[in-house]
């Protein structure tokens, strides 16, 4: 079974503790990450119907190939540090199949997978 991490980005605030707790976890130098947050925006948007003068502003965590799932701490029945200090508790670990039933078609979610 896959396990994944999940994260309902429109929640996201881009807060970097995800990122931070991950460096630490992985003992990773400057400029290296396991997980990294991505900004788009801010922009307006003018003409796209039903989003004319919206703003976009979409932060999103992504996993690198450095990314193990915290597989020592989550042998230890364990969160993975980046889910146990996302800020905004918009992130959640377990199985991929599992995970997406969270999936609600109403807010923007993304499933983070590593290849084994
Ligand atoms: S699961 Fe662990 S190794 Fe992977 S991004 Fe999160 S903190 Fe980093
Ligand atoms: S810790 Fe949570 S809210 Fe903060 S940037 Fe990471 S995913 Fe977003």
């Amino acid at each position: 079974m896959t396990k994944g991490i999940l994260v309902n980005y429109d929640y996201c605030t881009g807060c970097h503790s995800c990122e931070v707790a991950c460096k630490k976890e992985l003992d990773l130098p400057k400029g290296e990450f396991g997980i990294k947050v991505e900004e788009v925006g801010p922009f307006q948007y003018a003409n796209r119907p039903g989003l004319e003068g919206t703003w976009e502003w979409t932060y999103l965590p992504v996993i690198t190939q450095a990314c193990d799932m915290c597989a020592s701490r989550t042998a230890e029945g364990k969160m993975p540090m980046c889910v146990q200090h996302c800020q905004a508790w918009c992130m959640y670990y377990g199985e991929a199949e599992e995970l997406v039933k969270k999936m609600d078609g109403k807010t923007r979610w993304a499933l983070l997978t590593v290849a084994e």
